[in-house]
Order: C-alpha cells, then structure tokens, then sequence
C-alpha cells in the first residue's frame, strides 16, 4: 500500500511480466501520526533517490526525458501519437506508459512505429522511480533520443513522485472545466508546462479559456500555457517549438537540485 495515498502497487507488471516487487519505495500505512509521516518522508527521500539515478542515466546518453501528467481522458496519448508522427522524420522518439491495466496505449504508440514499454500499476494511482528504472531498461531508449513518459490518468499523487524527468507536462482539456487548476493545486505547481487540449469544443462547453489560463498562473505564476487541438492541429506547430526548446538532459540535474 502506498503510505502516501492508500493505493495498493503490490502487482505492478512491465511489459505484461508479472514480478514481486522488491525494496519499493512504499511502506504500510500506520494509524500512529508521527510514524505516518515518518514513512510518508522516508519513501518519497527513497524516491528521489532513484530519481536522481534515473536523470543521470538519462543524462549520460543524451536523452531528453518528459514526464506527461493529467486527468484520465485529457488526451495525452492521442498527443503523443500525434506528435511522434510529425517528429519521426527528425528525432527518435520513444514512449512509456503508465496506466493500471491494459496494453491498449502501447499498442496505439507502437502503431506510429515508435517502441513503447507499458508499465502496468496494478492499483496503483501513479509512476514512480523504481518502475521508470525498470521500464527504461525494457524500452533501452536510442542515445540523444526523446522519451515520453505518460503517466497514470490522476491529477493527484503523480505529482508528489519525481522519476527523473527533464520537464513536467500537465495536460488538461477545455472539457474538464476552468477549475482544475484551483482544485488540484499541487499538480499544477509542479508544472513546467501545461497543455490545454481539445480548443476546438470551445463552442460546445461552458469554459472560458482565459479564465482556465488565469487559473493555471494563480497556482504557478511563471508557468508556460499552450492551448492545442489534437485533433485540428491547432497549436501543434507551438507544442514542437516547446519541444526544441525544452531543457537540455544536461541541464536537468542543475534543474531539478
Ligand atoms: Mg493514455
């Protein structure tokens, strides 16, 4: 069980295996209230622990490594279909997925003809730096290359576990309402850039976009916002622009010290 949260991960499974999770970075919860928060800071210190392995083995080989966080449904996947076709011809691209169960996003990025590994949580609500170890060996990454990491669909507790990452990107769409930024403050102060998805049902749904905007730069002032339609095309051309510009794997130890 996670001390954090309450989920259970006692079956996470990469790649469909399904192994017995060794040293994880959860403990039991406890009722005692000291010791809860004694375990809760203990696992997230193991956490960035290994996250800090995880972004220097990253940083060896050159590969830039996001971490994409939203809501179930905000359209992450469909984002990163998209844009592995318009990057393909310029720069390898490959994907991790995290969702409790199913292959069925993996298959959808090995469609594109890029490799993906899934990582499958089990009841767990979120990735952390063990699992993206483990999955990076699986996926072996090419040298200088772009690795997306899709986390599991919460706008909770994967903000709270650092994997290693370059770069936090939150996706939410004009679908989920103008007030997502307010009611999950943590995951949007984390944020280095957020993605406003599906601008083309502006028309149809009851959202402000500059409202939803302002929300998201009450909780992080400096935050980059990038409104897109996946499936217009709408934005793209900004969101691969972000991409080119995006810290450097060299710059992300200095980035996140
Ligand atoms: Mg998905």
């Amino acid at each position: 069980m996670c001390a954090t949260c309450g989920c259970g991960e006692s079956d996470v499974r990469v790649e469909g295996r399904t192994e017995p999770r060794h040293a994880h970075p959860h403990a039991h919860p406890s009722t005692d209230g000291p010791a809860t928060i004694d375990i809760e800071t203990a696992l997230l210190a193991k956490n960035d622990h290994l996250a800090a392995h995880n972004r220097a083995w990253l940083a060896e080989r050159g590969i830039l490594a996001l971490n994409l966080m939203s809501s179930p449904g905000s359209g992450k996947t469909s984002l990163l279909c998209r844009t592995i076709t318009e990057l393909a011809p310029v720069r390898p691209v490959a994907v991790i997925e995290g969702d409790q169960e199913t292959h069925i996003d993996a298959e959808k990025i090995r469609a594109t003809g890029a490799p993906a590994v899934q990582i499958n949580t089990g009841a767990g609500c979120h990735l952390d730096a063990d699992m993206l170890a483990r999955g990076l060996v699986e996926l072996a990454p090419a040298t200088g290359s772009l690795v997306f990491i899709e986390n599991v669909g919460n706008l909770v507790c994967p903000a709270l576990f650092d994997l290693g990452e370059a770069a936090r990107v939150v996706v939410v769409s004009v679908t989920e309402g103008e007030d997502k930024p307010l009611k999950y403050p943590q995951m949007f102060a984390a944020a280095d850039l957020v993605v406003i998805n599906k601008i083309d049902l502006l028309p149809y749904v009851d959202v402000d976009l500059q409202r939803l905007v302002a929300h998201c730069r009450q909780v992080r002032p400096a935050v980059s916002v990038l409104p897109l339609s996946v499936s217009t095309g709408e934005g793209m051309a900004a969101w691969r622009d972000w991409l080119e510009e995006s810290p450097s794997p060299a710059d992300s130890p200095a980035a996140k010290s």
